[in-house]
């Protein structure tokens, strides 16, 4: 919190129905086809003629998020953000989330506050409800698990498993930059802790910075896709890297790819802030998590109404081989994809 001579509310003095009641009391829904949100055993929806997505998050302060250097607002708004990620994924279109909080008596109120502060930001941005949730205590961190509702017309959600041989691949935005973004952020922290009279050095580094802390979904690209008239053959969001995320494509679809190194978008910030620490770019693009933008693929006959989409970037196309996922550097050179993007299990 960013005033120190604020009075700070124990989340004790509320009381559960006391600290949801604050949490909640402004939430405006937006959607009419919502007839009971906060307040009651269950929300209500009505029904629409389209198909339902349902999406879940699991967010736990230590693994996910290290409060030092992510702020609650920030922290909120991506919590939001990853799971309407995952709705666009399946080219579909976000509506209502549940968000469920546990969190020890180190938190008071006015931290909830500046964390629901976010997650109302991303409502708003997005044009989503929150329609419900939990409270509850933990001992020691922070907790944070967010449901995502949404919907897409039969016949339009796309799946991971369905990509064909001779499909172009094709990826939204740029790769790499919220990794860049976090180990800066690690780097600063750590000099921090080790030496407090030391400031952060983090000016001029707004972009991967950004990537990482108030990452958003790929919505104008869903967007722009109905638009064009394309579906894609199959689609899966980048949290874990464009290695993992290729491979569940080619995986589940029963195919192989080729991927051109010198497609992949990287970010002139990102090539820099890889260059400081000494990692090839390429690394941190193919291996780096949370970009949070869509790979998809598309058949050959939408190229002409993809390539100039200035959003998109093709990348490589999928081949019948089974099993072989390559990068390709420059002619002749093969080099194997394997899926090694961040996974919370193999974590320390
Ligand atoms: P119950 O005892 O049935 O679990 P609660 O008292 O936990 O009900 O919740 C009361 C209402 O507040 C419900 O509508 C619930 O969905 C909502 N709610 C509880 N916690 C949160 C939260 N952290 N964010 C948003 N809504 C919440
Ligand atoms: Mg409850």
């Amino acid at each position: 919190m960013s005033e120190k001579n604020i009075t700070l509310t124990n989340l004790s003095e509320l009381g559960e129905f006391g600290v949801i009641e604050t949490l909640t009391r402004n939430n405006i829904v937006k959607h009419n086809s919502v007839i009971r949100a906060i307040g009651d055993d269950a929300a209500i929806i009505k029904p629409s003629l389209n198909n339902t997505l349902i999406t879940t998050d699991l967010l736990i302060e230590g693994i996910h998020f290290n409060l030092a250097y992510c702020p609650l607002k920030h922290l909120g708004y991506k919590a939001v953000v990853v799971n309407l990620s995952d709705i666009y994924a399946m080219n579909g279109t976000p509506k209502y989330i549940t968000c469920s909080i546990a969190c020890s008596n180190r938190f008071p109120l006015e931290a909830l506050q500046e964390l629901y502060e976010g997650i109302y930001a991303a409502c708003q941005n997005y044009n989503i409800d929150l329609i419900g949730g939990d409270t509850s205590s933990s001992l020691t961190g922070l907790c944070i698990s967010i449901t995502a509702i949404g919907e897409a017309q039969e016949g339009k959600a796309v799946c991971r498993n369905t990509a064909k041989p001779n499909d172009l691949i094709c990826v939204t935005g740029d790769l790499g930059a919220a990794y860049m973004g976090l180990q800066l952020l690690e780097r600063e922290n750590t000099i921090f802790r080790s030496n407090p009279q030391i400031q952060p050095e983090l000016t001029g580094h707004d972009y991967i910075l950004r990537r990482q802390l108030k990452p958003e979904a790929r919505k104008d690209v869903i967007e722009i896709l109905d638009k064009i008239g394309v579906i894609p053959t199959a689609m899966i969001d980048i949290s874990d890297g464009l290695s993992s995320e290729i491979t569940h494509i080619c995986k589940q679809s029963k195919v192989g790819c080729e991927i051109y190194e010198e497609r992949i978008p990287i970010a002139q910030e990102t090539e820099k802030m890889a260059q400081e620490f000494n990692l090839p770019e390429i690394i941190t693009a193919m291996n780096g998590g949370e970009d949070y933008e869509l790979l998809f693929t598309i058949q050959l006959k939408d190229y002409e109404k993809i390539k100039e989409i200035q959003q998109i970037t093709i990348i490589g196309k999928i081949t019948d081989a089974e099993n072989d996922l390559f990068l390709v550097a420059g002619e002749e050179n093969y080099i194997p994809i394997v899926a090694q993007g961040w996974n919370a299990m193999n974590k320390e």
